[in-house]
């Protein structure tokens, strides 16, 4: 049998973040995607978003997390970042859970930067920003002469990116050849078992290995390999998520857009494509489920038997009543993927991180996390993990 210190199961941006960090302490770290292609899941469709606490007003925790490891991501992952458009958050009239008046003061107490767009209110806010010290700039009220007044509150000006998934994933695979992962694709993590010892025993595409550690990142299907197992099943939520890929209309060029806080929309580039995501809240999920030790089903086996209808219609629709140029937006395709969060998401719409140490088994590590940049904040937790139980370092081992 095959002995490696370290197995990651999964090889989409977390799995090649942490195998990397991995093999700076250990030996030999092996990579499993059950995929031909790394990257190719969730962490290719999405949208795309470098969070800087803005989408969070009801998750102060989320927020600042956000706020704090996004200047890390953007100088690490800076040739995959996508800088070059404006961004603007507006805050719904009706049926928003915050007011623009509740955002700005959520954004400020993070130390968000939120720039009024909208010369009505650039008095009242460039005295919120002064008090705080952030710099003002002039208003553009064409930019808010393109959303409907009288369901837009208020329009704002933020500093939020894109990346490129493509590139991120071209960074990615150079970075854990350098470290000297081995990456093996096509190759599915079927079981893991407990040895003496505490090694564990992991089939892996039909074959045996023996492993020091195993580390499941596989977001949807985070439970599948505890299912099969005889692990205990984490209770997460899936949703079947499509975000309709549009060619947007000139006046919308250059910017991308998002409507909080409640059932609206979004309009981000999507920079592998050159063409935009749209996504809402109402119409982006095709349908939910969770997952429950009685019910447990592998989340991309569902994917695979549902639905996939377009729903863009219905978006553009209803986005275009807050933002009529969008009625004008060409539909091209659909992104489709699960969106796994935690149900305790549901409430505030979080996105805290995932870490099951040592789950139902020694040595068995169980990690997801909402978002992008949280990888940053896994990796912290594992790092502290590693330190505690004394894993050896790659010099030492
Ligand atoms: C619709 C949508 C929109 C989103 N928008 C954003 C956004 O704007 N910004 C943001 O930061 N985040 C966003 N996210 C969240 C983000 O995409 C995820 O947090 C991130 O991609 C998770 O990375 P991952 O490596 O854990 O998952 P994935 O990229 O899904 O990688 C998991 C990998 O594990 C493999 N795998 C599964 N089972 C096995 C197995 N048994 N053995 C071996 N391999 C296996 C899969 O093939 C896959 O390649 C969004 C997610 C969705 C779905």
């Amino acid at each position: 049998m095959e002995r490696w210190d370290a197995v990651v199961v999964g090889g989409g941006f977390y799995g090649l973040y942490l195998a990397e960090q991995l093999a700076a302490r250990l030996r030999r770290v092996l990579l499993c995607e059950a995929g031909p292609a790394l990257m190719a899941r969730a962490s290719y469709a999405n949208q795309a978003r470098v969070h800087n606490g803005y989408h969070y007003p009801r998750s102060v925790l989320t927020a600042v997390r956000s706020r704090v490891n996004f200047p890390r991501f953007v100088a690490e992952f800076r040739p995959a970042v996508d800088a070059t458009f404006e961004k603007l958050y507006a805050v719904a009239r009706r049926g928003s859970k915050v007011t623009a008046g509740q955002f700005a003061e959520a954004m400020r107490r993070i130390g968000a930067p939120v720039e009024p767009a909208d010369a009505a209110t650039a008095g009242q806010f460039a005295e919120a920003m002064r008090r705080i010290g952030a710099p003002v700039e002039p208003a553009d009220a064409a930019q808010v002469r393109l959303f409907d007044r009288d369901l837009i509150e208020d329009v704002f000006r933020v500093r939020e990116y894109a990346f490129d998934s493509v590139r991120l994933c071209d960074a990615m695979a150079e970075r854990v050849r350098r470290a000297g992962v081995t990456v093996r694709l096509n190759t599915p993590v079927e079981r893991v078992w407990s040895l003496s010892g505490g090694a564990v025993r992991v089939r892996a595409a039909g074959a045996e290995l023996v492993a020091g550690l195993a580390l499941c990142c596989s977001y949807a299907q985070t439970n599948a390999v505890a299912a099969a197992s005889g692990l205990p099943v984490i209770p997460l939520k899936h949703e079947l998520a499509e975000m309709a890929l549009v060619e947007l209309p000139d006046a919308l060029k250059g910017l991308g857009v998002t409507v909080v806080d409640g059932p609206f929309f979004s309009c981000m580039p999507f920079p592998p494509r050159g063409l935009h995501t749209l996504s809402h809240v109402r119409y982006t999920p095709h349908g939910h489920w969770y997952d429950g030790d009685a019910t447990h089903r592998p989340a991309y086996e569902v994917f695979a038997a549902a639905d996939h209808t377009t729903a863009f219609p219905h978006m553009a629709r209803d986005a275009a009543r807050y933002l009529p140029a969008l009625a004008r937006c060409e539909y091209r395709d659909s992104l489709w993927e699960v969106k796994t969060v935690l149900p305790r998401s549901e409430a505030d719409d979080s996105r805290p991180i995932l870490f099951r140490p040592d789950h139902g088994i020694p040595n068995y590590h169980v990690v997801m996390g909402g978002k992008i940049d949280n990888v940053y904040d896994v990796a912290e937790e594992l790092a502290k993990r590693l330190d505690a139980t004394q894993t050896p370092t790659r010099e030492a081992a």
